[in-house]
């Protein structure tokens, strides 16, 4: 989708907001495809000082096998939008990761969408930021609980015990 900027381009304090959904059911990421569900992104781009600047949110439902502890999930994140808007690409050496080109008086919001997105998407797929993943010794599912592996007594617990007991 296209988001027509011509109104706002020549008008300092000037703003348009747009609300889209953009299908990355084509994305991979590994093994998975994690965004099952068309995202939804919405927010406005104005016209600071002659500076086309977008900013919004995407929201997306993720799923897809966790990295960690591998197993399948879903969850609801949100992505912040900021770009900026520009009528020319840069030089290609120095490409901004947040700087878009516009197309002709559009901003192409698909584009947008999927790479800041990407962008966003953490190195590794997570069912959850902690996540606490598999106990390197039994397996067990971390997040279920902790396992009944005993841990090594920690001598420095061991001395402040004690003291405490003296
Ligand atoms: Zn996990
Ligand atoms: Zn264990």
């Amino acid at each position: 989708m296209l988001l027509g900027l011509s109104k706002i381009i020549d008008c300092p304090g000037a703003s348009v907001s747009f609300a889209t959904s953009v299908d990355l059911s084509d994305l991979q990421f590994g093994t998975c495809a994690p965004a099952q569900e068309p995202v939804q992104a919405s927010g406005s781009v104005r016209n600071t000082a002659g500076v086309l600047m977008m900013t919004g949110s995407i929201s997306a439902k993720l799923a897809g096998t966790c990295d960690r502890c591998a197993r399948e999930f879903q969850r609801d994140v949100t992505y912040p939008i900021r770009a900026v808007l520009v009528p020319e690409p840069e030089d290609e050496g120095a490409e901004e990761e947040w700087v878009f080109p516009l197309d002709g008086d559009s901003a192409d919001l698909e584009d947008i969408v999927r790479t800041i997105f990407v962008l966003n998407m953490d190195s590794k797929l997570l069912c959850k930021p902690d996540c606490r993943g598999l106990c390197c010794r039994c397996g067990k599912n971390l997040n279920d609980g902790p396992c009944d592996c005993r841990k090594e007594p920690d001598p420095r617990f061991a001395v402040l015990q004690q003291l405490l007991e003296k």
